[in-house]
């Protein structure tokens, strides 16, 4: 039996993985790869390090991590969790630990080892990993699998994988091919839109914050829809990203921002309620008489966000005598509810696509296809996906492990 895997990224090489040592010799595997090496995305994830997975234990919190998806992937995320990733990898000889934050690193903060761990597996097991292999057309001919390439070679299966991840970062490989080849066999593609990126604003005077940062602070977008996360969060020459950016693009990723009329909120100050912050503001001037009230209000905010505020609410160099109740609720609002029009989604820099091969036409039990029989998704192809901190390659390890026990079962 031969088993074309198209796209070497974790999801593929799971699955190969998957069926190489389950198989004990009677598949014929080829995972076919455009780029010379395997695993190009995985190893660049978590700065380099290869954010492996999440090391939340509980199945249903690490499940409300994926903005869509979630449903169907429960099955392949009771199969394969990430506690099982984590003694998986383990066991292939990468020791792995679990961060504060809960992110999952091989102990060698090298994300060379996950790639390495794989490239062993294939070659004891003498999978056919095809390298430079370009993939162009497939199709269905007598009831096989054909796969054209770039270079016009014609490669035929009894079992094909589609694992060409999405459209993020495309200097990686993935570039979206697996979409066209989806829907070249009949599959339909929901909306695809970019995740997990910055947002830049339309206030030019957002490159004087760049570099800081906050470990807590409320994100609210409101446009038609409204959108809310509370987490950590940098100011960049354009706009803003991390943690808590990240987690609102991907709630809102199928939202429209270019047009300027969506506004983004900023609470400085969460766990404080508006009359607590104005009170906190207030006795800072009151025992300070002879202060500029710049230099109380740096104490609440950094010295060049305090600076803007101030220059923005017009009360320059006051004393804080002079500071009046008019100008106090004008400061108070900027730290509960500062606002910026987005201008749009940084572009390029996103880590993942939203959307992909509609969940309707695949069997979550097994990864196959409803509408092609022998053909199976994994990986971010699939509509599926989710916030930063692993759980991006652990739906992927997830599917493609689920896959190729799946697609094991049948040609035992
Ligand atoms: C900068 C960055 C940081 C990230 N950080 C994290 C993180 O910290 N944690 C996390 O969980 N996730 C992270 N992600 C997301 C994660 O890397 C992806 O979701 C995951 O790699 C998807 O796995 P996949 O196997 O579906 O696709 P990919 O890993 O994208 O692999 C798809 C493979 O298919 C190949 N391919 C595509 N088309 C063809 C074709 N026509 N012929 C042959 N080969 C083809 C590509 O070259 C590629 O190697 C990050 C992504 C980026 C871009």
């Amino acid at each position: 039996m031969k088993i074309g895997i198209i796209g070497a990224g974790a999801a593929g090489m799971m699955a190969a993985a998957t069926i190489a040592e389950n198989s004990q010799g009677g598949a014929d595997v080829f995972l076919i790869e455009k780029n010379a090496e395997i695993g190009k995305k995985v190893e660049i994830t978590g700065g380099g390090r290869c954010n492996v997975t999440t090391g939340l234990r509980d199945d249903k919190e690490v499940l409300k991590k994926y903005p869509r998806g979630a449903n169907f992937l429960k099955l392949a995320m009771h199969n394969f969790s990430p506690e099982d990733v984590f003694k998986w990898v383990a066991s292939h000889g990468v020791p792995l630990k679990i961060e504060d934050d809960m992110r999952v690193f091989p102990k060698s903060n090298d994300g060379k080892d996950i790639t390495k761990l794989f490239g062993e597996i294939f070659e004891k097991k003498k999978v056919n990993v095809l390298l430079k292999h370009n993939v162009a057309e497939v199709g269905i001919r007598n009831e096989k699998f054909y796969t054209k390439l770039l270079d016009g070679q014609n490669i035929v299966f009894d079992f094909l994988l589609l694992t060409t991840g999405g459209n993020a970062y495309s200097h990686t490989g993935s570039t979206g091919d697996g979409y066209n080849f989806a829907k070249a066999l009949g599959h339909r593609i929901t909306q695809l839109s970019p995740s997990l990126h910055a947002f830049s604003f339309t206030e030019k005077y957002v490159k004087d914050l760049a570099g800081i940062s906050f470990t807590n602070a409320n994100l609210k977008i409101k446009g038609e829809k409204s959108y809310e996360f509370n987490g950590p969060f940098l100011f960049t020459h354009k706009g803003i990203t991390g943690p808590a950016v990240f987690a609102l693009s991907s709630m809102a990723a199928h939202e429209k921002f270019d047009n300027g009329e969506t506004s983004l909120f900023i609470d400085f100050f969460p766990e404080k309620k508006y009359e607590e912050v104005f009170e906190d503001l207030n006795r800072g001037i009151s025992e300070n008489p002879k202060k500029e009230f710049i230099n109380v209000f740096r104490t609440f905010v950094p010295k060049a966000l305090a600076e803007m505020m101030c220059e923005l609410a017009e009360v320059g160099k006051k004393k804080c005598p002079e500071i009046s109740k008019k100008d106090l609720n004008k400061l108070t609002e900027f730290l509960k509810n500062m606002k910026f029009n987005i201008s749009g989604k940084t572009p390029s820099e996103e880590f993942v696509t939203a959307g992909g091969v509609d969940l309707r036409n695949v069997d979550a039990k097994t990864m196959e296809s409803k509408i092609c029989p022998n053909l199976y998704f994994a990986g971010e192809i699939l509509d599926i996906d989710g916030f930063t901190g692993g759980f991006n390659l652990q739906s992927a390890w997830a599917t493609g492990r689920l896959a190729g026990e799946n697609i094991t079962k049948k040609i035992k």
